[in-house]
Formats: C-alpha cells, structure tokens, sequence
C-alpha cells in the first residue's frame, strides 16, 4: 500500500474507532459461505423448483407488475392469504417481515432500552444475539439441558432473574433440531413478564404449532406471538416472514417497520404461490419423509451421532467436526460447522435434508469422511 494510502486507512480506522458503537464493531456479521459448485445443504432451503407449467403461469403474473410503483405499503390481501394458510385463529392479527429475520429486529427496536434482556435458550438462532446486541440490549442465554431439551429450572431462574422485555423461542430449535416440550414452553410464557416469541420457522416440518395459544382466556397467552417464515416451505428468495398475534402488541411493532417492507416481486409471488399450495406442501411432505430416511442412513453409520430433527435439517456428531467437514466439502457437498471444540455443540455438523440425489451424495461422501 502507497504511504497515502496507509495514511487514509488509518484515519478512517480512528474515526471507525471513534463512532462506530463499540458493540457492533465487536460484533461480526452475519456469514454465508459461497456456494457455487456445492451440493448445498447448509442452509435449511428446499431443494425443489416448480413445475415449468406452474412457472409459465407465474411469469404471466409478474408481466402485470407496476415496478414504477411503490409496493403496497400493507398488503391486507397476503396477509389474509397467509394468515388462512399458516391456521392464524380468527381475532388474531399478522404483520409482515422482510424474512422472519426483520420482524425479530423490529420486535428488538421497539422493546430495546439499555440494560434491557433478550433472553433465549442457548444454543439456538444465532440472530436472536445479533439483533440483541445491534439494538442495546443485554442478550442473555440459557443453556440447553445435554439432551438438548429446555432446561426449565435453568430458564424460571433467569427469567426471575433478568426479567427479560423478549424471550424466543425457536419451535423446533435451530440448530438443534427438535421441539421442545409444550409444558416447558407454556411454563416460560406463563412466567415471563414481558413478550414472548414462539418462532415456528420449521413449522411445516414439525406438525405442532402455538397458534391456537395466541390470545386471552383460558388456555391462552397475551403475551405469546408466533413468528412464520415462508423460506422453508420453498419460497426463501422472496424473504417474507409473518408475526401472528395480539393487535396490540403488533400496533406498536409495526412503528418500528420500514416503509414498504415488502417488495412488488415479493408481494405478488407469495399470493400466486398460496394458490398453488398443494406444490408446496407436496414438495414438504417429501422433505419430511427423506428426512426420516436420513436419520436412520446417519444412525447406520459407525462414528456418527445424529439428533433427533422435527425439522429440515438433522445435527449429527461425529470425532473430528472440522476435519469431516472439510473432506466433506473436498467431495463438493457443503454442511455446516458448528464450530465447536467445547460446550454442548462440541464436534457438531448440521445438514440440511436435500432432494434424494443430493442425500445420497452426502451419505457416501460422509461414509468415506468418518
Ligand atoms: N428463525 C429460525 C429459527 C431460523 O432458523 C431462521 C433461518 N434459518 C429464521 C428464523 C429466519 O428466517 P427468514 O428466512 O424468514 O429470515
């Protein structure tokens, strides 16, 4: 580098050093290995495409699209459509996110104030941390029991401790894999002082929900939402995440969401793909079943540790994570490194359940890795 150029790299260092809050220099961002070339099963995605027939006739919707337009700041005719499709009860109310992700940041913004808890059970979602962190908040994590089962006395403890504005829960656990028991669940809603997030991005996996927890009166929570994404039942290059619950609660929510959120491309593939959702949910109960083969090939195997999954992916333990993951990726398969030497993850690989061909592939290059 020039002497002006070293120059000039250090002064925006000094005024980085300066104004950049220092918990988000101290943060890193959020990281997506490249993946050209892989046999992807990183990332919870559903490998299927549409039938070319459904395609052509989706091509003839976006044909319509006013791209010289703002979208529609609040499309009430998705969410109606969503909220009929993901069982949100009648007297519930939904607000849309760009990916689940952005509605948990504007649940973050909204509740945040210094020295305020985001607590979650550990390990789960990574953006739980994230957003905590990036919006001032304290982020607390409780940690998982062995099984991977919610510690509840660990989580009735903290919660009395922290008193925390926000709890998530992820229903099933990302990266674990499972669901957790109702009545632990229900448990930590019931002592929570503030909101709680049941986030059900593997829903269509798991065949268990908190919807019909939503609300108040008997057997109900006002203080419980219930968090969807559309990216795991094939739709994860539209990003569109939906919070279902309380008026109330997402009133004040929706202030902290930019202006049309959503995008036109977004807006109007979502809506045509609900009226093709027995494609979607067909291509799901695939994924289910493969999963389950999955899971017994993984059990099969000598040196491999697999988890029990309810949703699209299976965590698996093996001797040496790094070293099979990396031979892994030398036969072009991409997993994911859990990256742990230590602690509950320790040796730990996740793959994502792909289409059948792409199973095999892992399989016989795991077999040869282990
Ligand atoms: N919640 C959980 C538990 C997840 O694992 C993920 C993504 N992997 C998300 C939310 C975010 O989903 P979206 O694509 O809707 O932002």
């Amino acid at each position: 580098m020039s002497d002006s150029k070293l120059a000039s790299s250090s002064s925006v260092l000094a005024r980085i050093a300066r104004w950049v809050r220092p918990e988000v220099r101290a943060l890193s961002a959020y990281h997506v290995p490249p993946s050209a070339d892989f046999i992807k099963l990183d990332a919870m995605e559903n490998p299927y495409q549409w039938p070319e027939a459904m395609v052509e006739e989706w091509l003839a919707v976006l044909r319509d699209v006013s791209l010289n337009r703002y979208p529609d700041p609040s499309p009430d005719g998705l969410k109606a459509s969503l909220a009929e499709a993901m069982g949100v009860p009648a007297g519930q109310d939904v607000i849309l996110g760009n990916g689940s992700d952005e509605l948990i940041q504007m649940i973050a913004l909204t509740l945040a104030q210094p020295g305020r808890v985001v607590l979650a059970p550990d390990p789960s979602f990574l953006m739980y941390k994230i957003i905590a962190t990036f919006t001032g908040m304290d982020y607390v994590g409780v940690p998982l029991a062995e099984d991977f089962s919610l510690d509840l006395d660990a989580m009735l403890t903290a919660i009395g401790q922290h008193q925390p504005a926000v709890v998530f829960l992820a229903y099933p656990n990302n990266p674990t894999g499972d669901l957790f028991d109702r009545d632990a669940v229900r448990a930590v809603i019931e002592a929570s002082p503030g909101l709680v997030v049941v986030d059900e991005a593997y829903h269509a996996f798991a065949g268990d929900s908190f919807m019909g927890e939503l609300g108040s009166g008997s057997g109900k929570y006002d203080n419980l939402v219930v968090m969807r994404t559309v990216s795991k039942m094939g739709l994860a290059g539209l990003r569109l995440g939906l919070l279902a619950g309380p008026s109330e609660w997402l009133t004040e929510f929706d202030k902290t969401r930019l202006p049309y959120n959503i995008n036109v491309l977004t807006q109007v593939s979502a809506e045509f793909a609900l009226t093709h959702r027995e494609v979607l949910d067909t291509q799901t109960r695939q994924i289910c079943a493969d999963r389950d083969t999955l899971m017994a090939e993984l059990q099969a195997l000598d040196g491999v540790d697999p988890f029990p999954s309810r949703a699209n992916f299976i965590l698996f333990r093996v001797e040496r994570a790094s070293e099979v993951f990396e031979s892994l990726k030398a036969q072009a398969v991409l997993i994911k490194n859990m990256g742990a030497e230590t602690g509950p993850l320790t040796q730990c690989l996740r793959v994502t359940v792909g289409a059948e061909e792409e199973n095999t592939a892992f399989l016989r290059a795991l077999e040869s890795s282990v």
